[in-house]
């Protein structure tokens, strides 16, 4: 992931008539710190977190527990946010964080232990005016509340704004949970509404979509489409076991209620189950992927159906796939605009703390609406007059902004 996202940035670099040593520089992080971390029982694990460009402001990047985490790993995701940060236009910086480890082995002391530990590793380098860490895959709201804790005991500082995503009695934002989500369909509303596109499946006015992940995001992403966007059918949904299908539509609250308490979509009982790739496979309007990086490479490229693809996972789809779909004529919605909305609520969390504001959830969705809005114009207005895909369009604002 890491060469592709270097190579893309390294194309467009040409294509601003960047020289090599910008580039270059561009791409490189600023620090990163690596580390062990020792529980009190004996467990010990990698850590990083990787700080890439303080250059439009503070660091601000999520942290996640995954045993596959490393080193390259958090250094892409952290360029990543430096671009996305950029992209959609906020004074921000980009960074990441992260521990090898698998959560769902550790007990809830232990959790609580490793993410207090990480704070201990890490405290003279984070805080609100230099980095801001938040969640990400398997690091949720009780992690941050531990996390700002430790760091308001060690250092004294007690502001709210050293994390986001944390819980509303820490001080954290309405509408964070699903923002991500929730700026996912103002992207998509959004792209369809500029390009004029018409998706609907055979005339009948309903636009057919698949999410591949049901976690935080493709849930939200689900619901809010549910809620608001009465033409958009939800007709499959994915785990990491299984595929529920049923073309005559799903009901997303309804699934995410029963993930919350069955917990595996192998379990369902009211649709046809298929296995976990399948999702990728079928004839859909729009694809979502909401799950992992790399879900779409040059293996099963070729066996993609869907007409717009929604990157809202980190780096879902490969480069050598990424051209594919481009050169079948395939949109995609790029992952460092169309994700943006969890980083943008993050921004506005972190600004409430700051004022030591509380605002409702329509002011907090208001915002984002009109960030998303405003960054999927210029994405589409620079994509149609320079001839780029909407990836390059939005790489090319963010280095616009980085240089
Ligand atoms: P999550 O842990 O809540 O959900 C991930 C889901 O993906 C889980 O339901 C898991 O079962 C599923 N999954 C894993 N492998 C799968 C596979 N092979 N096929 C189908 N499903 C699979 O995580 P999340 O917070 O929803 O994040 C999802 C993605 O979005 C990640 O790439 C993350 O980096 C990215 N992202 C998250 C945020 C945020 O605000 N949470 C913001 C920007 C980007």
């Amino acid at each position: 992931m890491l060469k592709s996202a270097h190579n893309l940035v390294k194309s467009v670099g040409k294509k601003l008539k960047l020289d090599d040593a910008t580039v270059e520089k561009l791409l490189k992080a600023d620090a990163e710190h690596q580390f062990e971390i020792s529980l009190k029982s004996g467990k010990q694990f990698k850590a990083y977190r990787v700080q890439h460009s303080n250059k439009l402001g503070p660091y601000k990047g999520g942290i996640r527990f995954h045993p596959r985490v490393n080193l390259d790993e958090i250094r892409t995701l952290a360029t990543l946010m430096s671009l996305k940060t950029a992209a959609v236009g906020l004074p921000l910086g980009g960074s990441k964080g992260g521990v090898t480890v698998d959560p769902k082995v550790l007990t809830q002391d232990e959790l609580e232990e490793l993410s207090r530990k990480y704070v201990q590793h890490l405290q003279s380098h984070i805080g609100p005016a230099k980095d801001v860490p938040a969640p990400d895959v398997n690091t949720n709201a009780q992690i941050m509340d531990w996390m700002i804790d430790e760091y308001q005991n060690l250092t004294g500082n007690l502001s709210q704004a050293s994390f986001t995503g944390k819980s509303l009695t820490s001080g954290g934002s309405e509408g964070r949970d699903e923002a991500t989500g929730r700026g996912g369909v103002i992207a998509l509303r959004e792209l369809l509404m500029l390009q004029g596109l018409s998706l609907q499946h055979k005339g009948d006015q309903v636009l057919r979509f698949a999410v591949q992940g049901f976690g935080n995001v493709g849930s939200n992403f689900a619901i809010v489409a549910e809620q608001e966007q009465p033409n958009w059918k939800l007709i499959a949904a994915s785990d990491s076991g299984a595929t529920i299908f049923d073309s005559e539509g799903l009901s997303a609250s309804s699934l995410a209620a029963f993930k919350k308490q069955a917990g595996r979509f192998s379990q369902y009982k009211n649709a046809q189950v298929l296995n976990s790739d399948a999702i990728l496979f079928l004839e859909v309007d729009v694809l979502v992927l909401a799950a992992l990086e790399d879900a779409i490479t040059n293996k099963n490229m070729q066996q993609v159906k869907a007409r717009l693809i929604v990157e809202l996972a980190n780096g879902p789809i490969n480069e050598t796939a990424y051209g594919y779909l481009a050169k079948k004529g395939i949109t995609v919605l790029p992952d460092i605009i169309t994700n943006a909305g969890g980083v943008i609520v993050s921004y506005l969390e972190w600004l409430q703390n700051k004022a030591d504001e509380r605002w409702t959830r329509a002011k907090v969705n208001t915002e984002l609406e009109q960030y998303m809005i405003k960054a999927i114009s210029e994405v589409y207005k620079t994509s149609s007059s320079q001839n780029l895909t909407l990836k390059e369009a939005a790489i090319m604002l963010a280095l616009k902004r980085l240089t």
